[in-house]
């Protein structure tokens, strides 16, 4: 069986849980339940960046040790993630054995092949990017992305990764894998980010003690990022013989905003220490509200909590995916318009078009044919069920996410056009139409299971219900789909799939 491994950035420990995190999870999580509906063996892995100056600081802040506040962060973040029904297999957290086990070992081997050195740094520190910055990146003598914070002045003795060494083996790996950086205009980015040239970077820091110990270095710990990377090794059992099994990784998800660490850092310190580079990269793009990044006060406005339980998980996950398409960003002109957008989209897409599609097959099949469907001939929705299962495919196996739920969502608006111009109530009447009755409506029952099947990666719940009403069972494999259609629909089925918004209702 074909093995997929892929992974989410972990999340910082310093706030709770927003929707660009959750943006990225159900995104990825999309991926991980395509890639099992293609009967492949996917092992999923998220967690929690659970080190660093900010943790630190942040604890200080407010009191307490730094362990307390990301466990309990780890705990809300999981607790968001089993709400919204993200299959993942694993959560790994940086604070684990396993973890830092794995850390020590690929820093010994770094350092065993000489890219590791002892020199003294001085120059800026950003905490809120956890990382050094050259005075040509700072904006008016401040952090371009963290405008808010002082930028730090350090000086501290390090160790040091030879990054700048990888310059040349970057760019070829780059230019010739045209899979390795997606989308396009991520990778572009990074080519000319090579081209200008490398400076070597901090392995640990001598000031921060909340980290992993720097090996053989007392008072040193890993740098956050080179702590944070191999979490995505780490997690499948580095250095023991078994990580093998899993590397390299498929695909990583990451925000476009930290493409560097992902397609220069890491890589290279993969290529240091003798191991593979992973396959694909994705730099997903940002949810914005009127231009901008979310402010504190728009990101309270949009509450987690509130937003999953505002149609439910399902309808959430499939309004991220449906309005933000996953290879750039998406500007809301405010905090209402994006609530306005999910009402109507949750009505129009799902209480209305998959809605009716499956209350007019199931009563239609039941009152014209006792709920046995079956076939003579195909008809047109069948044609076009079998195009837009292939352009499903080939949008998802590309990471086309908005792409592969538009396909899908393409297969109920040509069912209910079907309905509309077939008019099975009218064959019903006409004796000398029978055979096209049943055509009609063995046609309808695939529609609607193949939209189920299709589905699923994006509102996993609501697909199998559809699924369980046309009369199956689990929901089968993409492959299977055709042998396992459901020909006979059980009688009695009360609650309504996605119950119409029928109020305005304020923003909250
Ligand atoms: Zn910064």
């Amino acid at each position: 069986m074909s093995r997929y491994y892929l992974t989410t950035a972990i999340d910082y420990s310093n706030g709770d849980p927003h929707i660009g995190h959750a943006y990225e999870k159900v995104g990825a999580d999309v991926v991980a339940r395509f890639r099992r509906l293609m009967g492949e063996d996917v092992h999923f892995v998220i967690g929690m960046d659970e080190h660093g100056q900010k943790v630190a600081q942040e604890a200080a802040a407010q009191g307490r040790s730094p362990q307390e506040l990301v466990d309990e962060l780890a705990a809300r973040f999981q607790d968001v993630w089993q709400r919204l029904n993200i299959s993942h297999d694993d959560f790994i957290r940086t604070t684990e054995p396993r973890h830092s086990q794995a850390v020590q070992a690929l820093v010994r081997r770094i350092r065993d092949t000489g890219d590791l050195y002892r020199d003294r740094y001085e120059g800026y520190y950003c905490s809120g990017c956890e990382a050094f910055k050259r005075e040509a990146e700072l904006e008016d003598g401040r952090c371009a992305i963290h405008r808010s914070r002082e930028i730090e002045w350090t000086e501290e003795e390090n160790w040091f990764f030879r990054l700048s060494a990888y310059r040349d083996r970057l760019i070829k790996h780059v230019q010739s894998n045209p899979e390795f950086i997606q989308p396009e205009s991520r990778r572009n980015e990074i080519l000319r980010l090579l081209e200008g040239g490398l400076d070597d970077i901090s392995a640990s820091r001598s000031r921060v003690g909340w980290g992993v110990p720097f090996p053989d270095e007392p008072g040193h710990t890993v740098y956050v990022w080179f702590d944070a990377l191999p979490n995505y090794i780490s997690a499948i059992g580095y250095p023991a013989d078994g990580f093998g099994d899993w590397w390299p990784a498929a695909l990583h998800v990451i925000g476009k905003d930290i493409t560097r660490f992902h397609c220069v850092i890491w890589p290279a310190m993969l290529m240091s220490a003798g191991l593979e580079l992973p396959e694909t990269v994705w730099g997903h793009g940002f949810v914005k509200i009127g231009g901008g990044k979310l402010s504190k006060s728009e990101a309270a406005l949009l509450d987690l909590d509130q937003l999953v339980a505002r149609n439910g998980p399902d309808a959430f996950r499939y309004f991220l995916l449906r309005e933000i398409p996953w290879d750039r960003d998406r500007d809301f002109a405010s905090v209402d318009a994006f609530l306005q957008q999910f009402d109507e989209r949750y009505n129009s897409d799902l209480a209305n078009d998959l809605g009716n599609l499956l209350n007019r097959t199931v009563s239609m099949s039941r009152k014209y044919r006792d709920g046995v469907v079956s076939r003579t001939a195909d008809t047109g929705l069948d044609a076009h069920i079998d195009s837009a299962v292939d352009a499903y495919g080939k949008a998802m196996r590309e990471h086309r996410l908005h792409d592969g739920l538009d396909a899908a969502m393409s297969i109920v608006r040509a069912a209910n056009g079907f309905i509309d111009s077939e008019q099975p109530w009218k064959l019903a009447k006409d004796p000398t139409q029978e055979a096209r009755l049943d055509d009609v409506l063995a046609a309808l029952v695939r529609g609607l299971g193949t939209t189920a099947v299709v589905l699923s990666p994006f509102i996993p719940t609501k697909a199998g219900e559809i699924w369980k009403r046309l009369g199956g069972d689990q929901l089968p494999s993409l492959a299977d789909l055709t042998a396992e259609l459901p020909t006979l629909l059980p009688e009695s089925w009360d609650t309504v799939l996605f119950p119409r918004i029928e109020k305005e209702r304020d923003g909250g």
